[in-house]
């Protein structure tokens, strides 16, 4: 996983359209339902901005270190979570454990579920309309982080921010 990508969030640029949840439902529960979805955004009314929250798809991920069945693991390439169904018992462990509210129980299936980057093709990331979210290796991303922070420095100190 030495080349690991990852979803990046760009939160100016979230129009809050919600578009990324229905893509993520239908894909992996063929049902347009939030509730379903890997992905979800949050809004605050009190300054009016959205922002999408998912799986940070952590190093030692605590939902697979609290999971009593086992049914809960890290794809060895990917470094997303899987669920083994016909293993989970559902008991919501995970989903308590998780500090970023990114596990979820199906209202259909009674099991966990959680973003497993739609097997390398995330489709939150194909459909955001408005580049919100990018699908890229941690190293570029945080390359262009890096470079944005610099840029804006620089053109202050030039008097042009
Ligand atoms: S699709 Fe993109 S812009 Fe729309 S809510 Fe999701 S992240 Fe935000
Ligand atoms: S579901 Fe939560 S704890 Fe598990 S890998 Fe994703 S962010 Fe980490």
């Amino acid at each position: 996983m030495e080349h690991q990508r990852f979803i990046m969030i760009n939160p100016d640029k979230c129009t809050g359209c919600r578009t990324c949840e229905m893509a993520c439902s239908l894909y992996n529960e063929k049902e347009c339902s939030p509730s379903l979805s890997r992905i979800r955004v949050v809004r605050n009314e009190a300054i009016g901005d959205s922002f999408p929250v998912g799986c940070a798809l952590c190093s030692k991920p605590v939902c697979v270190e609290v999971c009593p069945t086992g049914a809960n693991s890290i794809d060895p390439v990917m470094g997303t979570g899987i669920i083994n169904e016909e293993i989970c018992v559902g008991c919501k462990a995970c989903v308590r454990a998780c500090p970023f509210g990114a596990a979820g129980i199906s209202y259909r299936t009674g099991k966990a579920f959680k973003c497993n980057l739609c097997n390398g093709d995330p489709q939150c990331v194909k459909h955001c309309p408005s580049n919100c979210l990018e699908y890229a290796p941690v190293e570029l991303t945080v390359r262009h982080r890096r470079r944005a922070l610099a840029d804006d420095v620089i053109s202050k100190l030039k008097g042009e921010g």
